[in-house]
């Protein structure tokens, strides 16, 4: 689905910069990579510009960001990948863009992608509260279609299917979480489109935590807060992402609480994502909490291999690349979990497949992935991880190893588990039995409890933090 261009002084604006670049850069490389992109806003400190495929964002961000960025005289420039349509002609053809149209799906899809450009245009006006006067910014590939299902992720999908065919009469609220980079974004944003497109004129609102106690401030300081309850209040969906940034915020999370009970009691659907579950996010109140877990909370886990390798075809196919099976397969054993980190890979490859003009093969993929595979070539083993330990809590192997439940005994023990998931590729199992054969279900439960402790605790994150380094030192020195 196109995005259409944006207005002629930018477009202008643009093309000076083009020329300049013309000048200063290699002509080829100019019309090759930069040609097709379009300045989407500029302001004092940075520049928005849409590259017309992922490919042109990569290469872009790897050659050409500071040519780009003096061009427009400006320090930063952020990347987006859009699909374009030529420009329009007159600031007639511009309104008529990024007005709403008239509700049908197609057009419906239209003013999704129209409101990423009204962003661009006038971010004030954009407070992420889609409503008729704000619009959602959605991205188009966030849909269904494109979200692969595997175990990690099946129930939290499904929960999501069930929701966006029956708002508020499955799951309310769904609560969605799991680390970084695993889709949560994704799936809520499919949440939306697929609503849109059965009912273009469903008030959705759909949002970062962030979002919402940023305008929840505004409106404190501006003395507008009827305002602000009337806009959320009024939502047939509200959506909220990232809602472990309301940790702390006691304020913030009194006007949520709120906002929450009138939306439940009038059956309007509330989804919301996290990193952490409810009872895991730090300072938040015990009435949330419960609420939070009223309706269905739903883990997505990080994605196995066999995902792992599905996500790489789905997403090679999407972007016209052949990935032979021996590449996706190498590519899925060596990059961790995080699907942001399995696309990185990916475009890089196509990257350089591209500017050297060489097929996609292992020889390629090994080239591109050698920074992560030194990473891993130097192995860490338990040992290092349980001489660390011992040192740094004055307790004995052979009580790590031990039954001792003594709490001098279990937290270090609870820690070396954690680290051992985090820094090893050995499986729950394998990590028990260095601890006297411990189960798989034991190692979960501390991995999980020192995660837990890390997300609420900063001092204990920090010393974390150099228990990692200094197990990542003694397996570089003693091999
Ligand atoms: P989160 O919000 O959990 O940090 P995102 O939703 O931003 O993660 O996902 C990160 C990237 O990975 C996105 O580009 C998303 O499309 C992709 N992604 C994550 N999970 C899947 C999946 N199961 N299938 C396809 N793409 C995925
Ligand atoms: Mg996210």
């Amino acid at each position: 689905m196109p995005l259409k261009s944006l207005s002629p002084e930018l477009t202008s604006l643009w093309d000076q910069a083009l020329q300049h670049l013309e000048s200063t850069l290699d002509p080829a490389s100019v019309d090759a990579w930069l040609r097709g992109v379009r300045l989407l806003g500029l302001q004092k400190d940075l520049a928005v510009v849409a590259a017309p495929s992922k490919l042109h964002a990569d290469v872009i961000r790897q050659r050409f960001l500071k040519p780009v960025a003096d061009s427009l005289g400006v320090p930063s420039v952020s990347i987006e990948v859009h699909e374009l349509a030529p420009a329009p002609h007159s600031l007639d053809e511009l309104v008529a863009e990024i007005s709403p149209p008239a509700a049908s799906s197609p057009q419906n899809a239209a003013l999704r992608h129209s409101n990423v450009l009204q962003k661009h245009l006038n971010p004030t006006s954009l407070n992420g509260a889609g409503s008729d006067s704000t619009p959602l910014v959605l991205k188009p590939d966030y849909n269904f279609e494109q979200f692969v299902v595997g175990p990690c992720n099946r129930f939290a999908h499904a929960a999501c299917r069930g929701v966006a065919d029956r708002p508020a009469q499955n799951f309310n609220p769904l609560f969605l979480h799991g680390s970084v980079g695993l889709g949560k974004t994704h799936l809520m944003q499919a949440v939306c489109h697929h609503l849109l497109d059965k009912t273009p004129d469903l008030k959705i609102v759909f949002l970062s935590c962030e979002e919402f106690i940023n305008h929840f401030i505004s409106a404190l300081q501006h003395g507008d807060v009827e305002n602000f309850r009337f806009r959320y209040r009024k939502a047939d969906v509200l959506i909220i992402d990232d809602i472990q940034m309301l940790a702390n915020k006691a304020r913030t999370q009194e006007e949520f609480f709120h906002t929450f009970n009138t939306l439940h009691n009038l059956h309007k659907q509330i989804v919301l994502s996290s990193d952490a579950p409810p009872e895991d996010i730090p300072h938040l109140q015990e009435r949330l909490v419960s609420r939070f877990k009223w309706g269905l909370v739903a883990e997505i886990e990080p994605p196995c291999f066999e995902t792992r390798v599905a996500i790489l075809h789905s997403k090679a196919e999407r972007i016209g690349l052949v990935l032979p099976d021996n590449v996706s397969k190498f590519i899925a054993e060596n990059v961790g979990n995080n699907v942001r980190e399995l696309e990185g890979s990916l475009t890089r490859i196509q990257a350089m497949a591209t500017l050297t003009n060489r097929p996609i093969d292992l020889g390629l993929a090994h080239e591109i992935m050698g920074p992560d595979l030194r990473a891993r070539n130097r192995p860490i083993h338990m040992d290092h991880i349980l001489k660390v330990i011992t040192s740094h809590y004055g307790v004995k192997l052979a009580e790590l190893q031990s039954k001792r439940r003594t709490q001098s005994v279990v937290f270090p023990r609870q820690v070396a588990m954690f680290l051992a998931r985090h820094l090893t590729s050995l499986s729950l199992e394998e990590v028990g039995g260095y601890f006297g054969g411990k189960d798989h279900s034991t190692v979960l439960y501390s991995v999980e409890k020192i995660g837990a402790r890390r997300r609420v605790d900063s001092e204990f994150t920090a010393v974390l933090g150099e228990l990692e380094r200094a197990v990542k030192t003694e397996s570089n020195c003693h091999g």
